[in-house]
C-alpha cells in the first residue's frame, strides 16, 4: 500500500516485531521467485524428507531442486516490517486494535498504546491480524468454519539429522507431526511441532516427544510448548465497506499442511491493488472491494477445494491404512513419478495423480466409504 503512495500505519500488538513466532517458517521457493521476499533470514533449505508411517517405516523422497526455504520467522517478519518503513510507512508496535467502527466517510479504529487509548482515522483498513476473528465476526465476514491446533517448540540439536514427517493417529490424529532443522551456525536447532484436526494438541505433542525419546533423537527432559491454531478453510466473505481481510484473519492457507505464508501474501498483494483503485476512484464500498474476494478465489479456489478434499479424505485413514499406502508408495517407484507434480505450495495436480492410481485411490475412498457405511447401519 505504502508503494502506491498511500499513507500506511500498521498495527502489532506485540511490542516486538516477529515475536512470539508461532511458525516453522518454511516458504516454498516460488514464494520468493514470485514476490521480493526478504532472503537474508533463510536458516536452511529443504529438499529431502522422510516421511514416517505409523509402523516405523521411512518414506525418503528427494527432490531434484531445492523445494522450499527455512526462514527464521522472526527475523523475516522483521525484515518485513523494515521494507513496509522503507517504503513509508509507519509501523507501531505494543498497539494493540480494541475497537473498530466503521463510518459513511472512514473507519475509526480505537488503539491502546503505552496505557493511553489513540483514535485512529484510516480510509480502509486490512486485518491482518492473525487466527482472530472479532472484528470480522462483528463486520459480517463470520470465521473459518475449520482449524487445525498447533504445538510447537524449538530446541538445540548436536547434528544434523533430516526433516521427517510423521503420521499416526496415536501423535497426529488427521493430520501430521514433524521434526525439522536448520543450521544455526555452527550447531543445529530442531523445530519440533504436532498438528491435530481433534482432540488435544498438547496430548499429542506429549505422545510425540515419547516417540521421540523412544527412537534416541531427543534427550528425556519437560520440553513445554506454546499451542497456536491454523484455520485451514477461507471465511464465506473477506470484505465489507472499507475493510478485508487478509492471510489468517481471511483463513488463506493451504488446507492440507495448513501453510498460509506464500497464499496470504498473494491475497495481501492483492488487496493492495484492489484497495488502491478503490481509493483513486473514490470508492471503497463493499461493492467495490468484492473485487478483492473475486481475484484472490480465482486464484486459489481450485486448489483449495481438492486440498480440503484431500485432507478430509486423508482425516479417515487408520494407521493401518497409512502402513498400506506406505507399503505401495515404496515398493513402486510411484514417488519417482509423483516427483513431477510434486510442488509445496499447488497441491492440486499430485493430489489428481495418486487418485489415478487404483490401489492408493482404493485405500483413501476406502477410509470415506467405511466412516459413510458406519453411519449408514448405525
Ligand atoms: C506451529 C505453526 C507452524 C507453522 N508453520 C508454517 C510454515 O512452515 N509455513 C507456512 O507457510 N505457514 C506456517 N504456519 C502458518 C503461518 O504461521 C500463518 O499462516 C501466518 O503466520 C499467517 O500470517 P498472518 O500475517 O496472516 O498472521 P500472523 O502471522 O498471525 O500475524 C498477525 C499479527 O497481528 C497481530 N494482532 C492480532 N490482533 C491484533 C490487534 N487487535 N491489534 C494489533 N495487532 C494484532 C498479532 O500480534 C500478529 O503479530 C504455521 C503455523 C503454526 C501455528
Amino acid at each position: 500500500l505504502a508503494q502506491h503512495g498511500l499513507d500506511v500505519l500498521v498495527l502489532e500488538e506485540d511490542p516486538v516485531i516477529g515475536e512470539p513466532v508461532d511458525c516453522s517458517g518454511v516458504i516454498g521457493r516460488e514464494a520468493f521467485d514470485v514476490l521480493e521476499l526478504p532472503t537474508a533470514s533463510i536458516q536452511d533449505h529443504l529438499q529431502h524428507i522422510e516421511v514416517i508411517a505409523p509402523s516405523g517405516q521411512a518414506l525418503p523422497v528427494s527432490f531434484p531442486n531445492v523445494l522450499a526455504h527455512i526462514v527464521d520467522r522472526s527475523a523475516f517478519d522483521r525484515a518485513l516490517a523494515g521494507q513496509a518503513s522503507t517504503a513509508g510507512a509507519s509501523v507501531w508496535t505494543a498497539a494493540v486494535v480494541r475497537a473498530l467502527r466503521v463510518a459513511k466517510e472512514a473507519v475509526h479504529l480505537t488503539v491502546m498504546r503505552n496505557g493511553s487509548s489513540i483514535s485512529v482515522r484510516a480510509r480502509a483498513v486490512v486485518l491482518a491480524s492473525g487466527p482472530r476473528y472479532q472484528f470480522q465476526q462483528q463486520l459480517g465476514m463470520g470465521g473459518p468454519s475449520r482449524y487445525l491446533k498447533t504445538v510447537q517448540v524449538e530446541v538445540e540439536q548436536p547434528m544434523a539429522t533430516p526433516l521427517r514427517v510423521f503420521l499416526g493417529r496415536k501423535i497426529s490424529p488427521g493430520s501430521f507431526a514433524w521434526w525439522l532443522p536448520v543450521r544455526q551456525g555452527r550447531g543445529y536447532r530442531v523445530k519440533i511441532g504436532v498438528t491435530v484436526i481433534d482432540g488435544s494438541s498438547q496430548a499429542a505433542f506429549r505422545a510425540f516427544l515419547e516417540l521421540l525419546r523412544r527412537r534416541g533423537e531427543l534427550e528425556p527432559d519437560g520440553l513445554t510448548a506454546r499451542g497456536w491454531m491454523i484455520p485451514i478453510a477461507p471465511l464465506s466473505k473477506t470484505y465489507s465497506d472499507r475493510v478485508v481481510a487478509v492471510g489468517d484473519a481471511a483463513g488463506q492457507t493451504k488446507p492440507t499442511t495448513g501453510g498460509g505464508l506464500y497464499y496470504g501474501l498473494l491475497c495481501a498483494r492483492i488487496a493492495a491493488e484492489v484497495i488502491a483503485n478503490g481509493i483513486r476512484r473514490r470508492d471503497l464500498s463493499s461493492r467495490s472491494l468484492a473485487e478483492y474476494e473475486r481475484r484472490w478465489r480465482h486464484v486459489l479456489r481450485r486448489e483449495l477445494a481438492a486440498a480440503s478434499r484431500f485432507r478430509r479424505l486423508f482425516e479417515r485413514l487408520s494407521d493401518a491404512d497409512i502402513d498400506r499406502l506406505f507399503a505401495f508408495l515404496a515398493q513402486d517407484g510411484f514417488m519417482k513419478r509423483l516427483e513431477r507434480n510434486m510442488d509445496f505450495d499447488w497441491h492440486r495436480n499430485a493430489i489428481l495423480q495418486t487418485l489415478q492410481e487404483r490401489p492408493l485411490a482404493g485405500i483413501l475412498l476406502g477410509g470415506a466409504l467405511r466412516s459413510q457405511a458406519a453411519r449408514w447401519f448405525d
